[in-house]
């Protein structure tokens, strides 16, 4: 079709090819209807997207799409294939990125104070509108991240979600915090760690036990220490990244780190945290969330990304080959991050 966009008339497919959920057990390649951009979006030809544990929460029921099928997927890159009238953030042909966070509403109290991401309008991609697992995605330009020219499609995509939800816990954790533990050596863990090392920071690397793999990685990566989750710290710790989506792991981290030390649980969605003694938490030890993400983050971070520059731990999948690369994250069997190659149509 020939979309009368203001400024540039293109010719753009009718439709495209995706991986979807539908309510299954399964994705299911589907050929979708295209949508032009409206005013404020992008239409983007996908080349990447990262694989993210959030994308197993939407088949396991804690995150439940308003309308199905939809597309999952939020850490889309791609290049500019038509803008919207108002879209003249990023040229034709400019490679983005687009993340979790779709839209806000941009002006209720929480996104006129830097909290966007705690915005109860806010829309995310790959959950209220189709995201990357697909050939083609419309994002909301005012959303999307410019990516350092540094690192491939392939590379790039853990990033943005991986990358910028860790960084936003990393920040929580406080600048001061010498000493931190990483728990759940995945895709977030193993760029935090290096992120925290640049910082001049310490990091304890806890994977489930017997992860060799993820251990030998985290010490490659010069973290001082790496064992199983289920070890004590070596050394008292000054916060704990609990990346891992596992509530007992609340209390195990209190009793890691130090008087006034702060556990910050970065996961969308963790299982039920075990009740444990008050003297755990006191000595104002704290235990806090991060949610979500801002654009402040986005555009902190891959200034950080920039310049730092982190080996990514990346494992390719076809985009046909979607719920194996999703099987194998579950199963905790992807070292790094999966990312499916989405150049091909499924
Ligand atoms: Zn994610
Ligand atoms: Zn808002």
């Amino acid at each position: 079709m020939i979309v009368p966009l203001d400024t540039d008339p293109i010719e753009i497919p009718d439709t495209f090819r995706a991986m979807a959920f539908d309510g299954d057990a399964l994705l299911r390649p589907l050929t979708m209807p295209m949508v032009p951009p409206g005013p404020d979006e992008l239409l983007l030809r996908v080349s990447t997207c990262g694989v993210c544990r959030s994308d197993l929460h939407i088949f396991d029921g804690d995150l439940s799409p308003p309308v199905l099928p939809i597309v999952p997927g939020h850490e889309i890159v791609g290049t500019v294939l038509a803008r919207g009238a108002r879209a003249h953030a990023f040229r034709l042909g400019e490679r983005v990125g687009a993340a979790w966070l779709r839209s806000t509403c941009l002006h209720c109290r929480w996104c006129d104070s830097g909290r966007e991401n705690l915005c109860r309008d806010a829309r995310f991609n790959g959950l209220h509108a189709h995201g990357g697992y697909a050939t083609h995605a419309r994002v909301d330009a005012r959303f999307c991240v410019a990516l350092p020219e540094s690192y491939d499609d392939v590379r790039v995509a853990p990033l943005l979600c991986a990358g910028l939800i860790g960084f936003r816990a990393l920040r929580a954790a406080g600048d001061d915090a010498r000493r931190i533990g990483i728990y759940g050596f995945g895709a977030a863990g193993h760029l935090m760690a290096q992120a925290a090392i640049a910082e001049g920071r310490e990091v304890f690397a806890f994977t489930r036990p017997g992860d060799i793999d993820a251990q030998s990685l985290a010490m490659r990566l010069g973290a001082r220490w790496a064992g199983d989750s289920t070890q004590p710290a070596p050394q008292p710790l000054d916060a704990a990244l609990l990346f891992a989506p596992v509530g007992a792991l609340v209390p195990k981290a209190l009793a890691d780190v130090m008087p006034g030390g702060t556990v910050v649980c970065a996961g969308i969605h963790m299982s039920d945290i075990p009740s444990f003694p008050y003297r755990r938490l006191w000595e104002e030890r704290v235990i806090r969330s991060i949610a979500n993400l801002t654009r402040a983050d986005a555009s902190g971070f891959m200034a950080q990304a920039a310049r730092i520059p982190f080996v990514c731990e990346t494992r390719p999948f076809a985009l046909a080959d979607a719920n194996r690369a999703l099987g194998l994250l579950r199963e905790g069997a992807v070292t790094g991050a999966a990312v499916l190659d989405c150049s091909l149509a499924p």
